[in-house]
């Protein structure tokens, strides 16, 4: 697929069959919204043909970035497309539809950061092997796939009615193992994912780090180094110890499992493979446990629910009467008109902090946010307020919507019982309240109302994030660029050598050339020189023996004479 297609486009036969070609308008209905990120919202919803309950994350693509949101959308499908596991979110379908993608999953419950955000307290060491054991399962599946989750929280480990584990969240997942890329949530990230840049390289294990750190959180209600800002903790985990479980009442098993978990250099760490045969998880403990911790906090949100209700009628009667007969406030209503800016259910501009996800490949909008209380948590308050012996009222649990097209309580034929309140500054303002006895959450109606504020008001931590992305993204260009013009320098240079070295050669060769010549010439020279010497030689041997053979003639010519003379004498 070509990373530069343009968003929304089906052109790419690939893409297209990404999605299915139904209007899901049609198709489902009762959409209620339950989780907020930066993509978009999350809703609770049902298939108007099977009936059946499911849960849509809406991922819009316009606005700023649209082609980077488009990329995001297409690689999480993908993603979700390839899952097959009992551990791992199911996923039912992706549609189109003006600008956003419907993405269909089947509906969970909450996450296990939901549970920490209901009761307020740490979850029991059973409770925690149980969610563990589930979300390594799941871990350990993606990881002998080759893929990385990269994003593992409590906030992305979600429960079912049946009471199953199962990961989810795949948007800032990995196809590929090894990978590069700085991709997580700051607190849970491994220190090779904070130090790795372009060469760097990690696998499967950083999810096995961030596990640990979901124990931590899961045991501490918050992971390490909440209390700093996030590029401290990033500082923090690359350069210092590991982390350690704080209280000493955890088992050795528990500590033990943290501790492997843990293990800063990655080759000491264990696989997700190996670490499912840890005791901590293999450990006997009821089938129940994870069912059991759901009933309770179903019952927990129920009734924080009923008491968020009684509030905001108590402040519209107020605003009533305020408007009506004469303000009379009391120490009570002041109290509670408090408490309702606090738990953000009416414009509060106090947030909890959330804490952003973060993909260098990603626009920072598409970046998932998370919403985690720190630790001075202003819904710390409900439980309290309710110690305090509010009364609640189990039957009449209820949850605020803001009104959406899909959300027209007027015309909705699946609400048994629903009650409209009115200010009585009618039409300025209207606050909806429906029954939702009907569907089965673990999040409490204010946590999902703060997460939309949240995203409405914009997070000062989300901006610090795409800053430091951004710087990042700057800083690697800054290293690429000049890397780039190390090797053109480099490269220049080996050609000036190269070039020298040639001329060199070639200089080199000539002189050789003269001093063979020199040696030519001169070895001509000798050889003629010694040539005539040669002939001189010659000739003078010759010379001599010429002589000599001209004397020895001369004697036999004497000799021969003096005979002839004697034998003339003989014979006279
Ligand atoms: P983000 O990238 O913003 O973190 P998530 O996919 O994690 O997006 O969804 C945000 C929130 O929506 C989750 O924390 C969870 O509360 C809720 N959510 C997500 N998927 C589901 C689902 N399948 N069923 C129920 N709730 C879900
Ligand atoms: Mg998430």
């Amino acid at each position: 697929m070509p990373s530069n297609a343009r968003a929304g486009s089906l052109k790419d036969p690939d893409v297209a069959d990404l999605f299915c070609k139904d209007d899901p308008e049609k198709l489902f209905a009762d959409l209620r919204e339950i989780g907020h990120g930066s993509f978009g919202a999350v809703y609770f919803a049902r298939d108007v043909h099977s009936n059946e309950v499911v849960a849509i994350k809406k991922m819009s693509f316009s606005g700023k970035q649209t082609n980077e949101k488009w990329q995001d959308i297409i690689k999480e499908v993908k993603f979700l497309q390839k899952l097959r596991h009992p551990n791992t979110i199911e996923y039912r379908g992706c549609y189109l539809r003006e600008h956003t993608a419907w993405l269909v999953m089947e509906y969970c419950l909450g996450s296990a950061s939901d549970l920490l955000e209901v009761h307020k307290k740490p979850l029991q060491e059973v409770e925690i092997a149980a969610i563990t054991h589930g979300a390594l399962l799941g871990l350990a599946y993606l990881h002998s796939h080759n893929m990385i989750h990269r994003d593992v929280k409590a906030g992305n480990i979600l429960l079912t009615e049946p009471g199953q584990v199962k990961l989810g969240d795949f948007g800032s997942a990995s196809i590929v193992a090894p990978a590069n890329s700085f991709v997580g949530t700051p607190y849970w990230m491994a220190p090779e994912v904070i130090l790795a840049m372009d060469e760097g390289q990690y696998d499967g294990k950083v999810d096995v780090w961030s596990l640990g750190i979901t124990s931590i959180e899961l045991a501490e209600r918050k992971p390490p180094l909440f209390n700093m800002n996030a590029m401290s903790a990033l500082y923090h985990i690359a350069q210092n110890e590991s982390p350690v479980l704080q209280s000493n009442h955890w088992s050795d098993s528990f500590r033990n499992f943290v501790d492997s978990c843990l293990q800063k250099i990655p080759q000491d760490r264990p696989t997700s493979d190996v670490l499912l045969n840890h005791r901590f998880l293999s450990r006997e403990r009821p089938i129940t446990v994870v069912m059991d911790l759901i009933a309770r906090t179903k019952d927990a949100v129920r009734e924080l629910d009923n008491l968020q209700y009684r509030k905001m009628k108590k402040i519209l009667f107020q605003e009533t009467q305020a408007n009506g007969p004469g303000p009379e406030g009391g120490d009570e209503e002041e109290e509670e008109a408090q408490y309702l800016m606090r738990s953000g259910t009416v414009n509060s501009m106090e947030s909890s902090q959330s804490v952003p996800s973060m993909s260098i490949s990603a626009s920072s909008q598409s970046s998932s946010v998370n919403s985690l209380a720190d630790a001075s948590d202003d819904s710390e308050g409900e439980m309290a307020m309710m110690q305090e012996g509010e009364h609640t009222v189990a039957s009449n649990s209820s949850i605020i919507h803001r009104p959406t097209n899909q959300d027209n309580i007027y015309d909705d034929p699946y609400q048994p019982e629903m009650e409209q309140v009115q200010a009585p500054s009618a039409g300025r303002r209207r606050a909806y309240y429906r029954n939702r006895d009907h569907f089965a959450t673990i999040r409490t109606a204010s946590l999902v109302t703060r997460q939309i504020q949240e995203h409405e008001q914009g997070s000062a931590l989300r901006e610090q994030m795409s800053g430091y992305k951004r710087m990042r993204r700057q800083h690697q260009k800054q290293l690429m660029g000049l890397e780039n013009k190390l090797k053109a320098e480099m490269d220049e240079h080996q050609l000036k050598l190269d070039k020298e070295l040639e001329a060199q050669r070639n200089g080199f060769t000539s002189e050789a050339d003269k001093i063979l010549k020199k040696h030519q010439a001169i070895v001509e020279k000798e050889t003629k020189a010694a040539l005539t010497e040669e002939k001189k030689f010659q000739q003078h041997i010759l010379g001599q023996q010429k002589k000599e053979l001209t004397s020895l003639l001369e004697n036999q010519k004497r000799q021969y004479r003096a005979r002839k003379d004697q034998l003339k004498e003989h014979l006279l």
